[in-house]
């Protein structure tokens, strides 16, 4: 059988303690050993992986991450995304923000692959590795460098090379030796993110961040030397992708500037959605992939679908204050299953 190009997880978080002391209640709760979840009354989902409440930093990892990570140093492009409304999860479950202070039990996916790519590299001494690290937003359809604020929008540009990679012209590319430096630029990234915006949040629950692991391998000349077919570098990348929230405008009742804003990021997400669906379509071969509809869609094109593979981790709230919106992000996550 063939794969599924894209697997669907769902994580609940626990109730916040500011939701348990103003009484919320909980409206979600999963199947045992069925991978379902149940959303109020009786809306029933079944995803690839289901995570409870109770679920751990390690096992999500494990279960979700470690393949990609494995097929990333395979050769394979890879991508993870985190949906779902504000609040929800996303940044605590991508790990992208805050490293410096989390636990060890509480880092999230990405400090944990940075560290199982370094063990790796370590293990294979007969390869050389090259590995970069790049991180882009996306805001309002605009692209920002946030390793290098001083590259101004109009510098970065999406473009397709000849062996139909993906490359962002213009982007800033730091070549790593080890963990502790990707953790250095993710977090200078993380400070870039928010500078020049008013409030945090906002910016942040407005914007996509895409943090990508570039790898380039090739056996070491020494060990060439002793087998006859000189090999081509391997070259791959690894996505991570904490998504803008997904929540809609009508319940921020967003007017003017913001509404527009809203709109965009939308559209942002639709079309990844609209891609993710089409690449679930069994007569995909047939179908149109609509990846120029959105900055997002273009830029992951080379590491969603193909050989690629892709994780989208869709978190909720348990709350009944937000069902609606925890309803509409398992119905697109059922999209794209
Ligand atoms: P988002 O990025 O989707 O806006 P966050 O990741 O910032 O949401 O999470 C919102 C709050 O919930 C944060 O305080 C975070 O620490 C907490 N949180 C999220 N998921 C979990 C979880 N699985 N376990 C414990 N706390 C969580
Ligand atoms: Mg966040």
């Amino acid at each position: 059988m063939e794969e599924i190009p894209v697997k669907v997880a769902v994580r609940v978080r626990p109730l916040l303690s500011k939701e348990i002391l103003h009484n919320h209640q909980v409206c979600v709760r999963l199947v045992p050993n069925a991978k379902q979840i149940i959303i109020g009354k009786d809306h029933v989902f079944t995803f690839d992986f289901v995570f409870g409440k109770n679920s751990t930093q390690e096992e999500v990892y494990a279960v979700c991450i470690k393949p990609l990570l494995v097929s990333l140093t395979e050769g394979y492009n890879a991508t993870v995304f985190a949906y779902g409304q504000t609040g929800s999860g996303k940044t605590y479950t991508i790990g992208g923000d805050h490293i410096a202070s989390v636990t060890m039990d509480e880092r999230g996916i990405i400090p944990r692959a940075i560290q199982e790519l370094f063990h790796h590299i370590s293990e294979h001494r007969n390869i050389n590795f090259c590995v970069r690290v790049s991180y882009i937003e996306i805001y309002k359809e605009e692209l920002r460098d946030l390793l290098d604020l001083e590259t101004s929008v109009k510098e970065l540009h999406i473009r397709e090379d000849e062996k139909g990679n993906t490359v962002i012209i213009g982007a800033k590319e730091f070549q790593v030796e080890c963990a502790d430096e990707v953790i250095s630029l993710l977090g200078s990234g993380n400070a870039a993110r928010h500078t020049g915006t008013t409030q945090k949040n906002e910016h942040s629950s407005r914007s996509h961040a895409i943090f990508t692991i570039s790898i380039c391998q090739k056996q070491s000349a020494e060990y060439q030397k002793n087998t006859d077919a000189a090999q081509d570098p391997i070259a791959s990348k690894f996505h991570f992708v904490d998504l803008a929230g997904s929540e809609r405008v009508a319940k921020t009742g967003n007017t003017g500037e913001r509404f527009k804003e809203s709109i965009q990021i939308n559209s942002g997400l639709l079309a990844l959605g609209n891609v993710i669906s089409a690449l679930g379509d069994p007569k995909r071969k047939n179908v149109h992939i609509p990846y120029r509809d959105a900055k997002i869609t273009r830029i992951l094109k080379d590491s969603l679908g193909g050989n690629a593979k892709t994780v989208m981790i869709t978190c909720i709230s348990p709350s009944s204050l937000d069902f609606d919106e925890s309803l509409n992000s398992l119905k697109y996550a059922n999209r794209a299953k």
